[in-house]
């Protein structure tokens, strides 16, 4: 058997390890210190210049005090994009808050304008306006940015931007992780750039961002004696984290190459057989093909293929189950067109990482191919 092919796995440029030795050699072994600082301009500098970036310790951190600076207290609602992962609906929970669920669209197949509304519409005559909005940018293919902010200004529900799965990805020319009253990103393992684990804010002004740290530090006040007015978190970055940071964003851009080669390769080998399904960019998306998916004619075709892929060691992963299918979450409201539970029925993600070979790539698209001919 071949070796193991993954999913998403790390891809290191050569130079984190430069940026380590340098936080080693000052001493700066603590959650702050000049990677963080530099690893957040270089983000501010990647997303444009009217963006507040605070480096975190996850994206779920993000996600947590995101929520946070947009007052999210006990009892109230947040709408969330079902189909996700569930660290886009966990810190709605964590505040004692209710996640609200809505289904997606087949275009991007992220969060839907139609039963967005309805949802928002049905809450208000319920007499609880929804507080927040998550929407997510899933698989690194931006949602329908345009539609949902339109509705979410005319309701005037802030949004927060979940850009963990899209970095590199872009809306008619903007960068994702630029959209949202509040965005993050995850620089978890398995993302399109990692810092082994990490994330950031990306807030919209300074004062928001230094309201984010300031959280992150826990809330301490600017008295020499800790003076605390406020209940705080353990959130901020690692200085020898951001060192790994620095030197990924060296690669960003190659990394986005990498995966949308990817994809094309696929797309390629694949063109011949009419089961197989891509997810074409919608109008004005541009996606890092964080992860190249394919829709399946069925359920058991679906699992002929992932099974076909295991036996020959190669990880591949059913999409998302969507949120208001898991046990922890499927008492809370939802509003549903059977979109997204189609998709996870019949689709499956391909191993989509910016280090895979040529022969990794010809050894997947083989399997998949002797698979379907043999059916
Ligand atoms: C990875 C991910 C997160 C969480 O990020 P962490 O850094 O792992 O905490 C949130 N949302 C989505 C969509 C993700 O894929």
């Amino acid at each position: 058997m071949g070796e193991k092919i993954w999913l998403s796995s790390p891809h290191m440029s050569g130079s984190e390890q430069k940026f380590i030795k340098q936080a080693f050699d000052t001493n700066w072994v603590a959650p702050l210190g000049p990677n963080v600082n530099e690893f957040e301009n270089s983000l501010q500098e990647y997303l444009g210049k009217d963006k507040y970036v605070a480096a975190l310790s996850s994206g779920t951190a993000a996600i947590h005090l995101g929520l946070i600076l947009l007052d999210i207290k006990p009892g109230d609602e947040v709408i969330c994009q079902s189909k996700t992962f569930s660290a886009s609906a966990n810190p709605i929970v964590y505040l004692g808050a209710t996640p609200i669920f809505v289904d997606s669209e087949r275009d991007t197949w992220n969060l839907d304008p139609e039963q967005l509304e309805i949802a928002i519409k049905d809450r208000i005559s319920k007499g609880q306006k929804p507080k927040a909005i998550i929407a997510v940018h899933l698989y690194g293919m931006p949602y329908k940015v345009q539609e949902i902010n339109k509705i979410a200004d005319y309701y005037e529900i802030p949004i927060l931007e979940d850009s963990a799965e899209a970095l590199g990805s872009s809306y008619h020319g903007k960068k994702c992780g630029s959209f949202g009253d509040i965005s993050i990103l995850s620089f978890n393992g398995n993302k399109i750039i990692t810092t082994s684990g990490g994330g950031a804010l990306i807030a919209n002004s300074k004062e928001i961002k230094d309201k984010a740290v300031y959280l992150s530090t826990q809330a301490r006040g600017k008295a020499v004696e800790y003076h605390h007015t406020e209940i705080g978190y353990n959130y901020r970055m690692s200085n020898i984290v951001a060192g790994i940071g620095r030197g990924q964003m060296t690669v960003l851009d190659d990394h986005v190459k990498a995966r949308r080669n990817n994809h094309q390769f696929y797309r390629k080998e694949l063109e011949g057989f009419t089961s197989i399904e891509f997810l074409d960019e919608d109008q004005g998306c541009y996606s890092n093909r964080w992860l190249t998916t394919i829709l399946t004619e069925s359920f058991e075709e679906r699992e002929a293929l992932r099974s076909a892929m295991e036996k020959e060691n190669i990880e591949s992963r059913p999409l998302w189950k969507p949120m208001h299918m898991q046990p922890i979450f499927k008492s809370y409201p939802k509003y549903l067109n059977g979109i997204s539970e189609d998709l996870f029925h019949r689709g499956l993600c391909l191993p989509s990482g910016s280090n895979l070979t040529e022969s990794d790539l010809s050894r997947v698209s083989s399997t998949i191919i002797n698979c379907l001919v043999n059916v």
